[in-house]
């Protein structure tokens, strides 16, 4: 599906793109546990723009993991099609779908996964050596993306030298440098405090326009999600649009834990 590319093109020069990257019809995943079906996804549809992020918004148990792995195609769906950029993701191969999620998707979690003992600027241009990259090439691809995110003076730092939110954006440097088209984010702000978690999701909208690509969030913060250009909230597994926070806020008061089961 994806042709091969060696690194992103440095920050700033990828231009803008205006097309459907994703299209999630109809999407419904069931599991079966213990007796009890919990309809995780149930019915979900959207479509996810280049240069857009789009917040889902939803509590724990709303089902917001299982459509993040759904739309990267290692969960497969019941029922209704993901499509990225018109092709339908449980149509391609294992090596197409191999292509897929290394070539094209970037996750940003909230676990941030960084090598203690190794510079900033080597855990940036990991994912590039895991790619077949030299080291050499890797962190001279690394280095600007870690000046975008706002890293430049601290590329030889230990991560234990660095905030936690420094530490998201090396994770996020480390993830834009392999230039992925979309990039989907689980949780990214779980561990940092609200004006940290601000300059993240602000960060990662701002390269999304800058590089056309698209950013899927799913988030239980709500003032993450207030960030992106368009929220939607899940609740027990359906998609709700959410015109704005006021009534984001409102879906969501009083609302308990979990699928819905039946
Ligand atoms: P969220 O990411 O919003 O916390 P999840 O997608 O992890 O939601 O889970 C949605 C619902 O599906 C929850 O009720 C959860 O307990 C259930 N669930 C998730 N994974 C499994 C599984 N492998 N087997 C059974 N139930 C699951």
């Amino acid at each position: 599906m994806a042709a091969s590319k060696p690194a992103s093109p440095p920050p700033g020069t990828a231009g803008r793109e205006r097309s459907t990257l994703l299209e999630v019809h109809e999407l419904k995943k069931h599991y079966h546990s213990l007796g009890e079906e919990v309809r995780a996804v149930d019915g979900v549809s959207f479509d996810l723009q280049a240069g857009e992020m789009l917040a889902i918004h939803g509590p724990s148990g709303s089902g917001k993991s299982t459509l993040l792995m759904t739309v990267a195609g290692f969960i497969r769906p019941e029922g209704g099609r993901v499509l990225y950029r018109g092709q339908q993701i449980a149509a391609l191969s294992e090596r197409e779908r191999c292509s897929y999620l290394s070539r094209e998707v970037g996750f940003i979690h909230q676990s941030i996964h960084l090598m203690a003992h190794v510079k900033v600027v080597e855990n940036a241009a990991l994912y590039l050596v895991l790619d077949g990259m030299s080291l050499r090439e890797a962190t001279a691809a690394a280095i600007p993306w870690l000046e975008r995110v706002g890293l430049g003076q601290r590329l030889s730092h230990r991560p234990e030298q660095l905030s936690g939110g420094e530490r998201q954006r090396v994770a996020i440097a480390r993830v834009l440098a392999r230039g992925p088209r979309l990039i989907l984010a689980d949780e990214p702000t779980g561990n940092l405090d609200s004006v940290r978690s601000a300059e993240v999701i602000e960060l990662l909208s701002s390269i999304a326009r800058e590089q056309g690509a698209g950013v899927l969030l799913v988030t239980h913060d709500l003032e993450a999600a207030a960030i992106a250009d368009r929220r939607m909230v899940l609740r027990d597994g359906r998609l709700l649009e959410a015109a704005d926070q006021v009534q984001a806020r409102g879906l969501l008061s009083g609302e308990r834990d979990g699928a819905h089961r039946r």
